[in-house]
């Protein structure tokens, strides 16, 4: 394992993120949205998330810059990094194909929007937040850079902090007890174990 094969793997989740995501957007656009609870804070904190997890690094991986924040990689870190980077696309994947039509990228109630109880949505309410967490402490191991290492999860942190409260009473606007039961037996992005 060495820097180079770590910022590959990095550059990999990059592009494995765009075409995973890719046609839940087109289908998204076609479906009609009920509710729009969208704001301009959250717009700015889903773009705060992208800035930390692909503009930042990009220009690291790409130039080197800032090189000042660079420290020294030790193969460990691209194993751990790997492990993550390999738990986040599988729990990216499988989380926008269990959501399907009830996915949005922003926070949105569709026409005919079905609470989802099932497959990772059994044991935690936002295994797509858990993603991104994974994502982060990929970046975070696969790139030596305090700076491009920081900024994914200065960033995930940002739209997790400031979407999952909002999320969660938008949910429970929707679907009342159902969701507060559901909420009951689920844990938020680790599962819980009682
Ligand atoms: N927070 C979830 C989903 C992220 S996508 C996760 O991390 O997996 C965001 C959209 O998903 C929101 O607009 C909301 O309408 C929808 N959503 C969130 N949880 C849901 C659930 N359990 N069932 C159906 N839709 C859900």
């Amino acid at each position: 394992m060495t820097p180079t094969i770590a910022a590959i793997i990095w550059a990999v989740g990059l592009v494995a993120w765009v075409a995973i995501r890719a046609p839940h957007q087109r289908r998204a656009r076609r479906i009609k949205t009920v509710n729009d609870a969208r704001t301009t804070a959250d717009r700015a904190a889903l773009g705060a998330a992208t800035v930390g997890l692909s503009v930042i690094p990009l220009i690291y991986v790409a130039t080197g810059f800032p090189a000042v924040a660079t420290y020294a990689f030790k193969p460990w870190m691209g194993w751990i990094g790997l492990l993550a980077e390999a738990g986040f696309l599988a729990l990216f994947y499988a989380s926008h194909k269990q959501l399907g039509k009830n996915w949005s990228v922003s926070l949105e109630i569709r026409d005919k929007h079905e609470l989802v109880t099932d497959g990772l949505y059994r044991y935690v309410r936002h295994p797509m937040y858990s993603s991104f967490w994974l994502w982060a402490i990929a970046q975070f191991f696969l790139l030596p850079n305090w700076v491009a290492g920081l900024a994914g999860l200065i960033g995930v942190a940002i739209l997790y902090f400031f979407r999952v409260g909002k999320e969660e009473a938008m949910m429970r606007q929707t679907f009342g007890q159902a969701y507060d039961d559901y909420a009951e037996r689920t844990g938020r992005v680790v599962p819980r174990p009682w």
